[in-house]
């Protein structure tokens, strides 16, 4: 199994990363996780171009562009002979002397990539997932794809206790994300997600289904809805690159509407389906 650090590709066995390393430290750092499907990337320049703005966000720059860093991944994934699977690749500050102030501008960012197989969730995307709901406790800057984690780890763990594939994520009453996904309702034929900003991050998958939508004629908002529109909603389902359009039949142990998949979440689960494979073939 190959793996790069620093631009280089090695042997997973012999790859290091310092005790000092400020991803480690601090979770100074961004990160990706990139769809592979037939070897091939979906949505590779999405993911790439977020990663940029994420370090940006963080005030960081990163060593590669976005034009450098897509044959990288190609050539990781071609080594690893990765069929159906994940790129995760992240940077961090760079190693330095631990302090909160940031290390000097000759200081370099690490460069982390893997890759891992992973199947399509095939039959949880067919019959649906159970949810809870829990506080939404983390930073003001969800918009960032940070690796400071900690807040959606916490509320997947207690997820994951109960039985249950997510978290649905709120502050007081207004549903944000999921700790792991972008969440959406459907409401009378309509979809409601909400609004890009500093309170969840833009997933690529939510961005691609509702591109799909605008091409389709299917009615979105894009806006904050509450606990009781949730509640009362005729769909649920969570969206991520690597659980792509998945439905939710349960949240904190009550069944949404009849307990299955919706028509509108099985259409979209569809079309999804098909972008795939027009981008990455069958
Ligand atoms: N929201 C959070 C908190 C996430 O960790 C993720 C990652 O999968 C998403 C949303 C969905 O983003 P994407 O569709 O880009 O994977």
């Amino acid at each position: 199994e190959y793996v790069i650090v620093d631009g280089e590709i090695l042997d997973r066995t012999v790859a290091k990363v310092d005790i000092e390393d400020r991803g480690y430290q601090f979770g100074d750092g961004v990160y990706e996780v990139i769809r592979v499907y037939n070897g091939k990337m979906f949505t590779g320049k999405e993911h790439l171009q977020r990663l940029v703005e994420s370090a940006e966000k963080i005030r960081m720059k990163l060593p590669y562009s976005p034009e450098e860093l897509e044959p990288k991944m190609e050539e990781l994934i071609s080594k690893n002979e990765l069929d159906t699977g994940i790129v995760y690749m992240q940077f961090t500050r760079g190693t330095s002397p631990r302090n909160h102030v940031f290390p000097a501008a000759d200081v370099a960012p690490t460069f982390v990539a893997y890759t891992r197989k992973v199947a399509r969730p095939v039959e949880s995307m067919e019959k649906g997932v159970r949810s809870i709901l829990d506080e939404d406790i983390r930073w003001l800057r969800c918009d960032i794809k940070s690796l400071n984690l900690l807040g959606n780890l916490l509320s997947k763990q207690k997820a994951a206790e109960a039985g249950c594939f997510e978290a649905i994520l709120h502050r007081g009453e207004t549903v944000t994300e999921g700790s792991h996904s972008n969440i959406s309702i459907v409401k009378d034929g309509v979809i409601i997600t909400h609004q890009a900003d500093n309170l969840i991050l833009n997933g690529i998958t939510r961005q691609k289904v509702l591109e799909i939508c605008s091409n389709e004629g299917i009615t979105f908002e894009e806006r904050a809805f509450t606990l009781d529109e949730l509640s009362a909603a005729d769909e649920v389902f969570s969206s991520g690159t690597t659980v792509e359009v998945m439905p939710i039949v349960e949240v904190d142990g009550k069944p949404v509407r009849n307990g299955e998949p919706g028509l509108v979440t099985r259409n979209l689960q569809n079309l999804f389906k098909a972008e795939i494979e027009r981008q990455c073939g069958q």
